[in-house]
Parts: C-alpha cells; sequence; structure tokens
C-alpha cells in the first residue's frame, strides 16, 4: 500500500472519530453528519477508488449509527431524518464524483504512458521505454544469472532510400523494416527504435549464440523482403551487432556501447551482416555518444 492511501486512512479514522464524537454530543436533528463528506474527500487525496467508496461507506454507517446515540430533544422525527437523509446524499455524490474524477484520470494516463511508451511511426516500444526496460532486465539478471542479449539493428544506406525515392517511402520502408525485425521475436523479446533507422532488440534469457541466430534470422528476413511503392522495389538490408550482458559493464550505455560497436564493425565488412561483441574487449560509454 502507499503512503498516500496510508496517510489517507490514518486521516480518515482520526477525522471519521473526531466527527462521530461531536455527532453524538449534539441533540438529533442537527447537521451534523454533513462532515463526513470531507472524510470522503481524503479518497482524492490518497488518489484511491477503492479507499473513496470505504471511506463512504464509513460515512454511511456512521451518520445511521449516530441516531441510536445522539441525544433525543423532542426534535421533529421529519427533521432527523431529513438531516440525516441529505448528509447521505451529499456523501454519495461527493464519492460517486470522486470515483468518477479518478476513473478519468487513470485512463488519461495510462494513455499519455501509452503514447510515451510507443513510436509513432513503427508502432514499437519507444527509446524511453526501451532504456528503463533495459534496465529493468539487467537487474533481474544480476538476481537470477540469467543471461540477457541485445542486438542493435542499424538499416544499410537508408539516406540513399529517402534520397531515391522521397522520406514517404522512407517511412513506409521503416514501418516495414520494424514488422520484418517484430516477425522474428520470440515473444518475450522487445523491440524498440533507438533512432531515427536504429532498432534495438532486448533478448531475455538468451546467451550470445542464441541471439547471433536471432540476427541472422532477421537479416535474412529482411533481406527477403520487398517493398513496392509504385513502381520502385526497394531492397533493404540491415547490420546487427550482438552482445551478451557481462558483470563488468557498469551501465546501460556500456551494454547498448558494446552492441553499438559490434554493429560498426558489421558495417565495415561490408553491411547486411551480424558482429558479436567479444566479451572482455574494452568498451565505454562514449563509443553511443559518438
Ligand atoms: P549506413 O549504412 O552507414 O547506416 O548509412 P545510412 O544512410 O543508413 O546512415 P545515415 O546516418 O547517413 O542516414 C540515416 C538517414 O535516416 C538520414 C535520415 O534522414 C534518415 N531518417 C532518420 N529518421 C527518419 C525517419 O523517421 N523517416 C525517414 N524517412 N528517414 C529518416
Ligand atoms: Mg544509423
Ligand atoms: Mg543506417
Amino acid at each position: 500500500m502507499k503512503l498516500r492511501e496510508l496517510l489517507g486512512i490514518a486521516f480518515a479514522i482520526l477525522m471519521g472519530s473526531l466527527f462521530f464524537l461531536f455527532d453524538v454530543s449534539r441533540p438529533l436533528g442537527t447537521a451534523t453528519p454533513i462532515l463526513y463528506v470531507s472524510v470522503v474527500a481524503l479518497g482524492l487525496l490518497a488518489l484511491s477508488r477503492r479507499l473513496t467508496l470505504i471511506f463512504a461507506m464509513g460515512g454511511t454507517i456512521l451518520t445511521l449509527s449516530g441516531v441510536l446515540f445522539s441525544p433525543y430533544e423532542n426534535t421533529d422525527l421529519a427533521m432527523i431524518f431529513a438531516n440525516r437523509l441529505m448528509a447521505l446524499f451529499a456523501i454519495w455524490t461527493v464519492a460517486i464524483a470522486v470515483y468518477t474524477y479518478l476513473c478519468m484520470q487513470e485512463r488519461i494516463n495510462a494513455a499519455l504512458t501509452k503514447r510515451a511508451d510507443t513510436d509513432e511511426l513503427t508502432g514499437c516500444l519507444s527509446r524511453r521505454r526501451m532504456l528503463t526496460e533495459l534496465e529493468h532486465r539487467i537487474t533481474e539478471e544480476q538476481r537470477c544469472l540469467t543471461p540477457l542479449s541485445i542486438l542493435v539493428i542499424d538499416i544499410d544506406h537508408f539516406k540513399q532510400v529517402n534520397d531515391s525515392h522521397g522520406h514517404i517511402v522512407g517511412d513506409a520502408v521503416l514501418k516495414n523494416t520494424a514488422g520484418v525485425i517484430a516477425a522474428c521475436n520470440r515473444a518475450a523479446d522487445l523491440i524498440g527504435r533507438f533512432g531515427g533507422e536504429e532498432f534495438l532488440v532486448i533478448c531475455p534469457n538468451t546467451d550470445l549464440a542464441g541471439a547471433q541466430q536471432l540476427g541472422e534470422r532477421m537479416c535474412q528476413a529482411v533481406r527477403d523482403s520487398r517493398l513496392s511503392p509504385g513502381d520502385a522495389s526497394v531492397i533493404v538490408t540491415i547490420s546487427v551487432g550482438v552482445a551478451q550482458y557481462q558483470k563488468e559493464m557498469k551501465t546501460v550505455s556500456d551494454f547498448i556501447a558494446a552492441a553499438d560497436k559490434a554493429m560498426y564493425r558489421a558495417k565495415e565488412r561490408g553491411r547486411d551482416a551480424v558482429e558479436l561483441h567479444v566479451p572482455g574487449t574494452g568498451v565505454t560509454a562514449a563509443v553511443l555518444e559518438s
């Protein structure tokens, strides 16, 4: 349970008790139970729909039980009934309003998170989400000692695609390549767009050899895929750098830099190839930033 919720509960118990003592010290017929509305509003401070309903139910029980304990001083029964009913009405109106507001807020938050986590053009995960996931997976790897590998993928001569066919075709090639790469992945793998025409694939529970096989499958699948916008036929290839996480990689950047460096070696080898990071070779984050 979150601290905000614990504070909400503590305040609700404190305020509910004080209001109840005040209510039963006043003669029946006074409008004291209306105070329970502010207890319901604590659900909003706790940002909890569940607590909002629990506080409203608590307010309802206290409103009704106040009738049993408050002194009866020849008050008009209709007035007693009307005051308690008005308090219940106010409690539940506020509870429903808070509940609806929190539902709406959760939906907006989920939509914003989804937007921030998704690359708009390709539908892959965003760079931001990939970095968060990679950090999380590295922690898992250290805890469970299962191998973790990544692939950095760069489309070859992509500038030429844009220059020869235009940016709209370039965008279609990016989208198509992302789809082809994603189709090669296993369900547990994560694929994200890391830069302009660069993708990152996270392969949990996969060693270097497994990730190499995946990279080679991807190279083959992209090479075999054809995108035919209009009369043109665009042939695309990719260069892939593969790295397996090693203890000496201190940060996420070191890990990505290792795969990035291998990818540049694939470019040097003539592109349309897979290169591996050799464990134990010095890697610095500077490679990533260059
Ligand atoms: P290399 O084989 O060495 O990787 O060559 P390259 O041409 O792929 O690499 P370079 O870095 O020279 O060019 C990348 C190009 O990718 C340049 C940029 O205009 C293009 N690009 C980046 N993002 C997008 C995008 O969202 N849409 C399109 N259409 N092009 C993009
Ligand atoms: Mg590039
Ligand atoms: Mg490129």
